[in-house]
């Protein structure tokens, strides 16, 4: 199907149906398969015959989502996870060992953060992270022992734009891999590995789902890559997604295209209505031209976002004055929903940062995330308007 366009694409690819013949992607939800002989089972666990054997390792409805969202992503193959953070982790720790070394940019979502920051060095890897726009600390932090370099573009919750090709160079140039979380912009306004990414990360729980229902992750990359480094690490430990979620996913790829054009759309209305408003300090949204970073997003990414940074005046209690005025919208810290949401991401998704570290990730107090949904344009600006106004 790699001739038709990306919609169709997204409704046909990766299909198995089963001699039913049935219209829509049937959901396999078992745990297992059983053989005709002895002989097939065997065959089997040799990998010398097609065919499924414990959903731990592979399943038909699981499979369907890989494969279609690897002919989304333009990657060779890709490996589904229980969530965003499986996916992110097993991409990482299935890179390295103790005595080698990663960079990271620091602006990332906090979960991601922990993981190279933390948890990576308690096992003896080394973890060096950089401002990730600008290219010279990601060369400065190169060691001899660095294996993989890891970055967010645009990232939760600033926006900020990182150049995926300058830095994919200078991992390379290295010896290292790139691993990019692509969450914010989806793989339809960005594809990292054709600018020169090893290996791209989704949390699907995001826009993938789009509908706010389960949890998910995937992992796309090259054949290799997944198969001697992602397959193995998933296989014995274990992250596996349930097939239930697998198959909302593919199902709700079918629509990604519509929803995430028509919610970047909305953005794009809302950011520049607000872009002026008195009560903001200001406002970042990656579709517009006064970004700060609009050179890059212009060679990098083809859409803009459903997120906008607004950065209410007076800090913490001013926008948490705004958020509790807004009577349509609603307060969470998820994202990508049909739903539009606001979170206040220094007393949650980054509470665990002190306020300096926060102020070096682009979060200042009066920062509000704004992730817009399916609502008519109208509605939306007139809650943001009216809460605004209690500022
Ligand atoms: C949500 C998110 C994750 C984690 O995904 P889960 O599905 O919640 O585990 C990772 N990276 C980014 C950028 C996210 O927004």
């Amino acid at each position: 199907m790699a001739d038709h366009h990306l919609e169709t694409r997204l409704v046909h690819d990766g299909i198995l149906r089963s001699p039913f013949g049935e219209t829509s992607e049937a959901l396999f939800l078992t745990q297992g398969f059983v053989y005709d002989t002895a002989e097939n089972a065997e065959a089997r666990f040799r990998n010398e015959e097609p065919g499924f054997s414990y959903t731990r390792y592979s399943n038909p409805t699981i499979a369907m989502f890989e494969d279609r969202m690897a002919s989304f992503e333009g990657a060779e193959a890709a490996r589904a996870t229980a969530t965003g953070m499986a996916a992110v982790t097993a991409a990482m720790v299935s890179q390295v060992k103790a005595g080698d070394h990663v960079v990271a940019a620091r602006a990332l979502f906090g979960s991601c953060r922990w993981v190279v920051e933390d948890f990576l060095p308690s096992f003896g890897v080394g973890c060096t992270l950089v401002d990730g726009t600008k290219l010279d600390e990601w060369r400065a932090a190169v060691r001899p022992e660095t294996k993989a370099f890891l970055l967010e573009t645009p990232s939760n919750p600033s926006l900020e734009i990182i150049d995926i090709a300058a830095v994919a160079e200078i991992a390379h140039a290295a010896g290292a891999t790139l691993t990019v979380d692509n969450v914010f912009a989806t793989p339809l306004f960005q594809k990292p590995i054709a600018l020169g990414a090893d290996c791209v990360v989704y949390s699907a729980t995001k826009h993938i789902d789009g509908q706010g229902r389960c949890l998910g992750g995937i992992i796309l990359s090259s054949t290799e890559f997944i198969e001697t480094k992602v397959q193995p690490f998933l296989r014995m430990t274990g992250p596996s997604i349930s097939p239930f979620n697998a198959w909302i996913m593919l199902k709700s790829l079918e629509t990604l295209p519509l929803r995430v054009e028509r919610q970047t759309r909305t953005a794009g209305h809302l950011a520049d209505a607000l872009a002026d408003h008195p009560k903001l300090a200001y406002l970042t949204y990656p579709g517009r031209k006064d970004h700060p970073q609009a050179d890059i997003i212009a060679r990098q990414m083809t859409g803009g976002s459903t997120l906008i940074a607004l950065v209410v005046k007076g800090g913490k209690a001013e926008a948490f004055r705004f958020m509790n005025a807004l009577e349509l919208i609603r307060i969470s810290n998820n994202l990508g929903d049909a739903k539009s949401l606001v979170t206040h991401p220094a007393t949650t998704t980054h509470q665990r940062f002190a306020p300096e570290l926060r102020a070096e990730m682009g979060i200042p107090d009066g920062l509000v995330r704004l992730s817009v949904g399916l609502e008519h344009q109208a509605d939306l600006l007139a809650d943001l308007e009216q809460a605004l106004g209690a500022v």
